[in-house]
Parts: C-alpha cells; sequence; structure tokens
C-alpha cells in the first residue's frame, strides 16, 4: 500500500509525454493493475495548444522546458535553443503535428544492429494500431486506433506551389509520404482533427483518466529513482513544494524524454561512472551509454523568400508540405528532408535579414545525420539544466549532404512553380563553396528532433536492451525517443508513440 495514495501501485510511468501517454494508457486497459502517471508540468488545457497553428508561441512559454545548447563549436559557437513540452501530452501537445513513420530502413537498421523485434515489418503493425487514417485501411495504413491522421484540408497555396516545385529536381509527387514509398514531395500527414490538434492526449490520455485504476499527478517533478540493491522500487518526486516517494510492485517505466531520462538515471546512480563520481552522486551501475548519442536534425533557418503578393495566415499547422529525396545514388534511403514554412525563419545570427513580414521559408534538413553529441549532468540538483552539447555540423558528411539539399531547395525556389509568389529570395543567394558553408554555420538549428541519450541495442554503450530494460537495473524500462539507436529519417513523434505502444506490449507480455 502507498501511504501518499492509499493504495497498492503496480506500474509508475514518469512523464506524460508523446510515448508516455500512450504506455498509460495501454497498461491501465487492465482493470486489475493500478497505474500512476507523474508529468512535471500541467494541464494541455490552453488555446494555444488547441489551435495547431500556434504552436511557436508555446516554445517560449511555461508550458515548455526552456533548454539551451552547450556553444556549437562547428557552427561559430552560437548556442541553440531546445524547447520541450512539459505539460500532458509532452512535445506532442506544442509540436507542429506532422505524422511520419520513418523509412523502412531506419528500422530494418535498428535490428541489424541487435534489437530483434524493431524491424519495419513489426513496428508497421503498431503505427497500423495506434492510427485512425482518414483513408483506406490498408496493409500500411491503420483505421479505427486512437490518433486520427490526415492530410490537410485545404492546404495554403504556398505548399501546393512547393509540392509541384519537385519536378525541377526530378523528384516524384506522393500522394501519401505514409504510403508504399516515402521518397517523393507532398503534403504532410498531420494529426489535426476538425481543426484542432489531435495529440496523445485526446487520442489516448483524456478517456484513460476516467479509469479508476488510472492515477495522474501533474506538477510532480521527478528527482531520482529510489534503487535497493540492483531493483528500481519507486520515485521520489518533487509535489507541492515538498519531496515525496511513492513505490510500485512491478516496474517503473522512464519517458522523460531525450533530456529528462538520461539526466534521471544519472541523478540515480546509473551513467558513466568518472561522471557521476564527479558530482559525488554513489554509482549504482555504470553505464557508460547513458547521455552519449544525443543528435538530431540539422537543419537550415533558413532558405527565404520575400513574397510579392500577401500570403495571408498560415494553413493549419503552418508546415503542410514536405520532401524527402537522396543526396547522391547507392544510399539505403533518403538522407535530405525539406518542408516548407508558410512563415519566416531565421536562426537569431541571420534573423536581421528578414523582412518583417510576408516571407515564406524552405528550410532542408539532413535526415540522418552523423554528427553526435552528448548530454552531461551540470550538478546532482534536479532542478539545474544539463549541458546538452548537440554539436550539429561536427561530422563534414553532413557539410555535404546539407550543400547539396540546399541546392536542391534553391532550384526549388526558384522554379516556376514559385513564380506567382517570389519577389526576391532573401538568403542565402547565390554563394561560392566557402560562403555557402559559412551560411550554414550560421543558419543551423535544431527541428526538434533530438534522439538517442539512452541508446536501445546489445553492445556495453547501450542502455536499455531490444526490451527497454535498463542495464543493470531490475524493474526499470526507458520508453521515448532517447532510446532510438539512430534518428528516424522522419519526424520523430509518430515513431515515440510507436516505442510507447511497442513498451506497453511488452510490458503486458511479461
Ligand atoms: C517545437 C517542436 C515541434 C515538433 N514538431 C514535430 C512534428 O511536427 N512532428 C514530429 O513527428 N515531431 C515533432 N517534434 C518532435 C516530437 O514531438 C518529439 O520527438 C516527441 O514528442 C518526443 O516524445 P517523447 O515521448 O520522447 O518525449 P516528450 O513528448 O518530450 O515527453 C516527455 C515528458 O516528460 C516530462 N518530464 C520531463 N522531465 C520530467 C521529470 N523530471 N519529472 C516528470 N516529468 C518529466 C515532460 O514534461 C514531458 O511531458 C517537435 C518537437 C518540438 C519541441
Amino acid at each position: 500500500m502507498d501511504a501518499s495514495l492509499g493504495k497498492k501501485l503496480d506500474y509508475i510511468i514518469i512523464g506524460a509525454g508523446s510515448a508516455g501517454c500512450v504506455v498509460a494508457a495501454r497498461l491501465s486497459e487492465n482493470p486489475d493493475v493500478e497505474v500512476l502517471l507523474l508529468e512535471a508540468g500541467g494541464s494541455d488545457a490552453h488555446s494555444d495548444v488547441e489551435d495547431p497553428v500556434k504552436w511557436p508561441r508555446l516554445l517560449r512559454s511555461e508550458r515548455a522546458w526552456q533548454y539551451e545548447t552547450a556553444p556549437l563549436r562547428h557552427c561559430n559557437n552560437r548556442v541553440d535553443r531546445v524547447p520541450r513540452g512539459k505539460m500532458l501530452g509532452g512535445c506532442h501537445s506544442l509540436n507542429a503535428n506532422i505524422w511520419a513513420r520513418g523509412h523502412r530502413s531506419d528500422f530494418d537498421g535498428w535490428e541489424e544492429q541487435g534489437c530483434r523485434g524493431w524491424g519495419w515489418s513489426d513496428v508497421l503493425r503498431l503505427y497500423r494500431k495506434s492510427e485512425d487514417w482518414n483513408g483506406v485501411a490498408s496493409e500500411l495504413r491503420g483505421v479505427g486506433g486512437p490518433l486520427y491522421v490526415a492530410p490537410p484540408t485545404d492546404p495554403h497555396p504556398l505548399a501546393t506551389a512547393f509540392v509541384e516545385s519537385s519536378d525541377v529536381v526530378g523528384v516524384p509527387r506522393l500522394e501519401d509520404h505514409n504510403g508504399p514509398e516515402m521518397e517523393g514531395a507532398g503534403f504532410a500527414n498531420l494529426t489535426i482533427k476538425n481543426g484542432q490538434r489531435h495529440s496523445v492526449v485526446n487520442a489516448y490520455l483524456r478517456s484513460a483518466m476516467n479509469r479508476p485504476n488510472l492515477t495522474v499527478i501533474t506538477h510532480a517533478e521527478t528527482s531520482r529513482l529510489l534503487i535497493e540493491g540492483t531493483r528500481c522500487v519507486g520515485v521520489e518526486y518533487e509535489h507541492e513544494g515538498t519531496l515525496k516517494s511513492v513505490r510500485a510492485e512491478c516496474e517503473i517505466i522512464l519517458a522523460t524524454g531525450v533530456i529528462g531520462s538520461p539526466c534521471i538515471l544519472m541523478r540515480s546512480g546509473i551513467g558513466p561512472e568518472d561522471q557521476l563520481k564527479r558530482l559525488g552522486i554513489d554509482v549504482v551501475f555504470d553505464s557508460p551509454g547513458v547521455g552519449q548519442n544525443l543528435h538530431d536534425h540539422p537543419m537550415i533557418g533558413g532558405i527565404n523568400y520575400e513574397c510579392k503578393v500577401p500570403m495571408g495566415a498560415p494553413h493549419h499547422n503552418g508546415v503542410e508540405a514536405s520532401m524527402w529525396w537522396r543526396s547522391k545514388a547507392g544510399l539505403i534511403g533518403p538522407d535530405i528532408q525539406a518542408l516548407l514554412l508558410e512563415f519566416p525563419y531565421a536562426t537569431p545570427a541571420l534573423a536581421d535579414r528578414l523582412p518583417s513580414s510576408n516571407c515564406y521559408t524552405i528550410a532542408p534538413l539532413v535526415a540522418r545525420p552523423a554528427s553526435r553529441g552528448s548530454m552531461t549532468l551540470s550538478s546532482a540538483n534536479f532542478k539545474d539544466s544539463p549541458i546538452i552539447d548537440v554539436n550539429f555540423m561536427a561530422s563534414d558528411s553532413d557539410v555535404e549532404v546539407m550543400l547539396a539539399a540546399i541546392e536542391m531547395c534553391r532550384n526549388m525556389g526558384a522554379s516556376d512553380a514559385f513564380a506567382p509568389f517570389r519577389k526576391r529570395e532573401v538568403m542565402p543567394g547565390k554563394l561560392n563553396r566557402r560562403e555557402m558553408i559559412e551560411f550554414i554555420r550560421m543558419s543551423t538549428t535544431t527541428c526538434f528532433h533530438p534522439v538517442g541519450t539512452c541508446k536501445m541495442g546489445v553492445d556495453r554503450d547501450a542502455v536499455v536492451d531490444p526490451e527497454l530494460r535498463v542495464r543493470g537495473i531490475k524493474g526499470l524500462r526507458v520508453a521515448d525517443a532517447s532510446i532510438m539507436p539512430t534518428i528516424t529519417c522522419g519526424n520523430t513523434n509518430a515513431p515515440a508513440v510507436m516505442i510507447g505502444e511497442k513498451a506497453a506490449e511488452m510490458i503486458v507480455g511479461n
């Protein structure tokens, strides 16, 4: 019996984000188990969350963790921001709602690295389980699942121009980016229903919260795990100004995301021994991979155009069209993504070049980055932000892919399809190779997709095994985007939801 809650708990899930909400909802489907979900943030009830076009306004609000990167050594030591959702729904409550499952080779690659059960055919079943696709059910698309997914109903004319412009670079048009092929240009799949954000809260958690066996506590920030010997038995968290602890009979599931999960592990004594000792943290298990392998999709902010006709307001999420393609022949999948942003977008270092309004952006990104960074604790205090060294452009190959991506995107931007809109290319303009590399170093920013800090695998650097169990500790799993050994080449929300579905199945199966 847990004294503070007045009941015996079977499972505690920490973090009500994209994956955590799915795990909580699925586990509590069994009325015989007691489930607790702890979330550091508060409710998602806010008009800026509901209206899918307002997501940029949330990034500096109280509903986001306000992290920053360490100086980007290969990007002129600029500091980039790392906003993450801090409310029910986590990042799915403030993201751009694009639903992209990733390329089959992403998951087959995980399986080849030893992650059995994570190949494309395994994860496709889970994607179909989660989806309520606004179309016909098929072997590729799910209908009747919790999450509504649909293409934009009324795309902005600029999004249409982007899709049409792909002809000039020889990229095919796609009906459905989550269909038989991912490579091509088309309208994004969106988790927007009746004009409103359809997050994991709407899809999974809200109805589950009516169940008597699911307790959700918001404004409950976990400080550390309670570990006895080699078993995780509970959680210490701060709520209403006091530290409380709670225990679970079966398992604790850490779903606090790419920053939260490795931080909580390290504060609990699970991490690289030398780092923990330096901070005075008692080492429970030396796990050198915790916090390592940090990577993200580096994105250019941006290739900008002044528009010669009034653009009007962005439609849907303001990011309705997307393209995946290869920078060179012979790759197993796409290594470039480009997005059409129906608004101006530039890093602070270049923002003063932008017109104040009537400006659109083509934003290319490296979909399979080679650069790797790390995340380390700055202190043992859970209130202190960690050191987030995302290390964009550390690898020359990322620079080369980005050069190819920029060239493609500038050709698309200069095409006839954009002629009714294009007044001038604001930046970068025609530059030589050296100048373009300098532009990359000034304009590279996050696409908000960091992953990898609690890598799944079978080697010594793996933090969790293919069943998501934390190596060296019993009764503890990680289930969120931090477990990706390598980033998927699409946006990372759908994979996080899939990871939640897979974790729940593995836990129930035990
Ligand atoms: C601005 C933005 C736009 C994006 N746009 C898209 C998009 O359009 N499409 C897409 O596919 N992806 C997008 N992403 C990325 C995608 O949303 C994330 O990869 C995904 O949501 C990550 O899910 P997660 O479960 O790993 O973590 P999260 O969703 O981040 O959930 C982690 C949860 O844990 C909580 N937490 C953290 N620390 C603690 C603690 N100590 N105690 C208790 N709770 C804690 C957090 O508050 C949060 O609720 C975007 C991300 C951002 C930030």
